[in-house]
């Protein structure tokens, strides 16, 4: 039956779990178990034909106890309000658990971005923000790229709202472009903290890195970091990444069995996030099956594309010689897959530990704004990398001292921060 889950059931499904583990009261599972605001609209855009289109948009503010809601917002066709429900609510878990004073808030618009021109995409970034400028802002909500969103398109959503409240106010949208209030390290932020993780987690396994390989699926901004930073920090090789072909409506895995050279696939991917096929074969990559990428004969998996990626059914296919699963992406392990995992003793570093570079980064950057003083790069990813190796060591101790798979410890680390200031605020 999980298999047919929708990603709110599934974060609902996984909180339930640990509210029922840590005794949580009924008061307090009502307030965390659903979104504190939601916010549905209609966003008329002229587009270059001069026809007037209207785009459904949302945005989700799941919490706000220990600080302004935080999270991105995602351009995608097959959005729905439970994915931007469920991606709220793991925006909360994954500020406690990064320890950064924000929430969980997440958006969306229901579009093909591949599909619209520069002109149509800053009309529809300006037109979020007419409907949303009141109920967002730095002590707010503070939205962020995500799938299908840019820098670019964080810097006119800026734009249009520091025009709308009259003064300019980098603070109240992060993952701007650098010279736009953006800050240094923010692009590579994700993935650079994914491999963070997976460091300190063959550390804690006794898994010599150098000596690992490992499996990518995706090829977006977190994939991308991932596959540089796994080779520089661990040593190790990564065998492939997959990646959506926007002509063909599919994706392939792009693998090379010594070794991917991802600086070269980054310099043959279009706009649109497509690795240019014909390119890839030769320099000597097999394009393979998308999700070919899962049964590579590998130590690690970094599965860093969409929800629900690692399910029942694909879950099959993960060789016998994986150990390590480090989510990049957020909710793509079902908990069909979850079970399996656990019977077979795979460590996995839950979503919103493994993928909170990015947020922490966002955090670092909205810190800049208010400061209006820049840090050098060196200095944000040393911070990162400190803020990630503790939020990592925490839930390890989490998951030791209650002898709980990974997932379950960081819920329970999140949980007893929010419910904490909740507490502290006299919410409770
Ligand atoms: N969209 C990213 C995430 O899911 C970043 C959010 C942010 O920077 O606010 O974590």
């Amino acid at each position: 039956m999980s298999a047919n889950l929708n990603p709110f059931e599934m974060a609902q499904r996984q909180f339930d779990e640990v509210a029922d583990q840590l005794d949580l009261s009924s008061d307090t599972r009502a307030l965390l178990r659903n979104p504190l605001r939601e916010f549905h609209f209609q966003i008329p855009v002229r587009m270059d034909n001069g026809q007037l289109k209207t785009f459904r948009g949302y945005r989700v503010q799941h919490s706000d106890a220990r600080g302004p809601c935080k999270g991105g917002i995602r351009f995608h066709p097959a959005e729905t309000i439970d994915t931007v429900r469920a991606l709220a609510t793991w925006m909360t878990w994954k500020c406690a658990v990064a320890d950064i004073p924000l929430g969980g808030g997440k958006g969306g618009v229901i579009c093909d971005p591949s599909t619209l021109s520069v002109g149509e995409k800053e009309r529809l970034c300006r037109g979020w923000v007419k409907q949303m400028w009141r109920n967002i802002g730095p002590r707010i909500d503070v939205p962020a790229p995500d799938v299908g969103t840019t820098p670019q398109m964080m810097g006119w959503m800026m734009d249009e709202y520091s025009k709308l409240v009259g003064n300019y106010t980098p603070g109240v949208i992060t993952g701007k472009p650098l010279g736009g209030g953006g800050s240094l390290g923010r692009t590579a932020a994700t993935g650079f903290g994914v491999v963070v993780t997976i460091r300190e987690a063959l550390k804690h396994l006794g898994i010599n890195g150098k000596n690992t390989s490992c499996a990518i699926q995706g090829f977006g901004n977190v994939a991308q970091y991932a596959a540089l930073t796994y080779k520089d920090m661990i040593g190790g090789k990564v065998v492939c990444v997959s990646c959506w072909d926007n002509a063909d409506k599919k994706s392939y895995t792009f693998s090379k069995d010594d070794g991917i050279d991802a600086a070269f696939l980054q310099s043959i991917t279009d706009q649109y996030g497509t690795i240019n096929k014909a390119k890839a074969i030769e320099a000597g990559y097999k394009i393979e099956d998308a999700d070919a990428w899962i049964g590579k004969d590998v130590e690690v998996l970094i599965p860093a594309a969409i929800e629900g990626a690692v399910n029942g059914e694909t879950v099959k296919r993960v060789s016998k010689k994986v150990r390590l699963v480090a989510e990049g992406a957020n909710g793509p392990t079902t908990p069909e897959a979850d079970e399996l995992f656990k019977k077979n003793g795979v460590f996995l570093i839950p979503d919103f530990l493994c993928n909170a570079g990015g947020v922490t980064c966002s955090y670092f950057e909205s810190v800049q704004n208010d400061m209006n003083f820049y840090w050098s790069e060196e200095e944000v990813m040393q911070k990162l990398d400190q803020k990630m190796n503790v939020a990592f060591h925490k839930v390890l101790e989490m998951s030791k001292a209650r002898k709980v798979y990974m997932r379950n410890a960081a819920y329970m680390v999140a949980i007893d921060a929010v419910t904490r200031a909740m507490q502290l605020r006299g919410w409770l």
